[in-house]
């Protein structure tokens, strides 16, 4: 299968980083991320500055990534206000979020879910006007840190509003790690079965070590999006216990070995975890990166044998 991958590392990534990443440094990890072939990247978000202070150049890094032929440069866009500054600053793509758990959607948006999805159509107007395409996140559909199990039938509701506000494109995305693949299969066929002109893509979090597992689960499903961060990077900054996104690199190895095609370059994708790693000065919990790809050979001579004395 042709399987596209939205490299969200340097949004949903960055967001939590408690130091602020120099805009060079964000632009600079983009422009490797395109080097090695990623075509869509969810590069910033233009949220509330307090509520997100790493993503306060979103409009600099926009107007300095060089952008590929083919790209798409996405952004978040929480509002209309938001979604103007995005258009503006020259997002390809917007992308509108709401949570399927209200508490987690108050927490995340500071509003009920009905009033998320009327500000959303309010976004899609704007959108629309502009020429710019908008699709949707909606977080928390496999679990909520809050409210446990996320009952289908409202993640039903929503996909069908977006569905008739005009989004196609929706992300089912599961924020904290709580995502199983019988979980995976369930939201999916729940949603197919009531809505199947949406357009499913995943978002998973490797919070519980199930990303790769629920990825698995989404290929059987025949959904060919993938949303993942480089080096395996990130967390919600409204959601306790939240870790890292699927690991890109760790994500198209795996694909690639099962035969999928993505138009990645493997090698140089991770030398741009590499590249992160040493902008955060931290280990990345991405294990390609280290371990190198499975026909990684070495020579016999130079490793330790149990006869070596
Ligand atoms: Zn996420």
């Amino acid at each position: 299968m042709q399987i596209k991958i939205i490299e969200v590392g340097p949004r949903d990534g960055l967001q939590s980083e408690k130091t602020f990443i120099a805009t060079a440094q964000k632009v600079r990890l983009i422009d490797s991320l395109f080097g090695a072939g990623i075509r869509s990247v969810e590069a910033t978000s233009f949220v509330s500055l307090t509520a997100v202070p790493q993503m306060a150049d979103a409009a600099d890094v926009l107007q300095q990534i060089s952008r590929p032929e083919g790209s798409v440069v996405s952004v978040l866009a929480p509002n209309v206000r938001g979604a103007r500054d995005a258009i503006r600053a020259g997002a390809d793509e917007l992308v509108a979020f709401v949570s399927a758990s209200a508490t987690h959607n108050r927490k995340n948006l500071n509003r009920s879910v009905a009033d998320s999805l009327i500000n959303i159509e309010a976004v899609a107007e704007l959108a629309s006007q502009s020429g710019t395409p908008l699709r949707a996140a909606v977080s928390t559909v496999f679990g909520c840190p809050f409210e446990g199990d996320v009952d289908v039938g409202s993640v039903v509701a929503i996909v069908q509003t977006l569905s008739r506000i005009g989004i196609r494109q929706v992300t089912l995305a599961d924020t904290t790690g709580m995502a199983t693949p019988a979980v995976v299969r369930a939201v999916c066929a729940g949603v197919r079965n009531a809505v199947p002109e949406a357009m499913l893509s995943l978002h998973f979090h490797n919070t519980r070590g199930l990303g790769l597992v629920n990825v698995a689960a989404g290929l059987e499903l025949e959904i060919d999006v993938y949303e993942s961060s480089i080096g395996g990077v990130g967390g919600c900054p409204f959601a306790p216990g939240a870790t890292g996104n699927v690991c890109t690199e760790d994500l198209v190895h795996y694909l690639h070995e099962e035969g999928h095609s993505t138009g990645i370059d493997l090698d140089s994708l991770v030398r741009s975890a590499w590249l992160l790693e040493e902008t955060l000065g931290r280990p990345l919990p991405g294990q390609v990166m280290r371990a190198g790809k499975r026909l990684r050979l070495y020579d016999a001579g130079a490793a330790p044998s149990a006869t070596a004395r």
